[in-house]
């Protein structure tokens, strides 16, 4: 239907970015094709080293499931910061990540554990990588016609500290600005990381030269000041209601210096 319909058509998922887009004009679909009734895009699954989850599996279903707590707690923990309980029971993963609103928090999570996104259309199936995903604010690499079916997530080795780390006005916002770390520690030295950062560009960012900082470094100050300069000089926030535009790239570097600190307690 999509593919039929092209780009006067739009899937609904959960409604909650949609919803209030067509509310506030900012949308107006002639057709919105419901994925509700699809029972094969929703649910969590094993598959190897990854983990793959269904478009259509809900915030609060990525968090009450006890599998990929164990394997990949930075999900729960960020998804239990997107908005609040009501949002969250009917806002999908998928809507989260194929919106392309850099003010998602999911986003910035894929970009950081390497995940990459299941995508058909009537041509067929094909994979895009997290980190080549996202083009602009609510541009992204979906050609018309295609959907996001599933992603596919590789499971950093057991023993890796994660953080999602996210600074808000209130409960129920989005980011000010947050950054989210996956590391491991060899030694009581950071052997690998991979960091990225919502709500601070008009995409989600992927900072892998903030990373690069403190791989090989026993997180010692001079190296985690490091790493916040370099989040910092790739941040390009717009000035909003959240705070002036050098506040919030100042607290790109603040978030990723404290998800830092809690990935490290957090390995080993
Ligand atoms: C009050 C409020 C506060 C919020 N706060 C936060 C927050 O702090 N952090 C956060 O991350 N989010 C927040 N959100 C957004 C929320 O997480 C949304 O649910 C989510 O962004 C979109 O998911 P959805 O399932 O509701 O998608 P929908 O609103 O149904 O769809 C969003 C967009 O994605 C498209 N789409 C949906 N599914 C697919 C698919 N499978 N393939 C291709 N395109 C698809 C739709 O066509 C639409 O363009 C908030 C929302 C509200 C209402």
């Amino acid at each position: 239907m999509l593919a039929d319909l092209g780009t006067d058509a739009r899937p609904l998922a959960g409604g909650h970015s949609l919803i209030p887009m067509m509310k506030l004009r900012l949308a107006s679909p002639a057709h919105l094709i419901d994925l509700g009734g699809i029972a094969a895009l929703k649910g969590i699954r094993a598959d190897g080293a990854d983990i793959v989850i269904g478009a259509m599996t809900t915030q609060h279903e990525m968090i009450g499931d006890a599998g990929l707590a164990a394997r990949l707690p930075i999900l729960k923990e960020t998804a239990l910061l997107i908005a609040d309980p009501q949002v969250r029971y009917v806002g999908t993963i998928g809507g989260n990540l194929a919106n392309g609103d850099p003010g998602n928090d999911l986003p910035a999570v894929m970009l950081c554990l390497g995940a990459a996104y299941q995508v058909a259309g009537k041509g067929g199936a094909r994979r895009i990588a997290a980190r080549d995903f996202y083009e602009g604010a609510y541009m992204t690499a979906l050609e018309p016609g295609e959907m996001l079916i599933a992603v596919r997530i590789p499971v950093p080795p057991q023993g890796h500290g994660a953080c999602y780390e996210k600074l808000k006005r209130k409960v129920g916002d989005y980011a000010t600005a947050a950054a989210a770390v996956v590391l491991t520690l060899s030694g009581g030295r950071v052997a690998t990381c991979s960091i990225g950062l919502t709500n601070v560009a008009e995409t989600p960012l992927w900072a892998p030269a903030a990373a690069a900082a403190v791989i090989g470094s026993d997180l010692g100050a001079a190296a985690v000041k490091q790493a916040a300069a370099a989040a910092e000089a790739i941040a390009q926030p717009a000035s909003d209601n959240r705070g002036p535009a050098a506040y919030r790239k100042k607290m790109a570097g603040v978030m990723v210096a404290r998800a830092l600190a809690r990935a490290r307690a957090r390995a080993g």
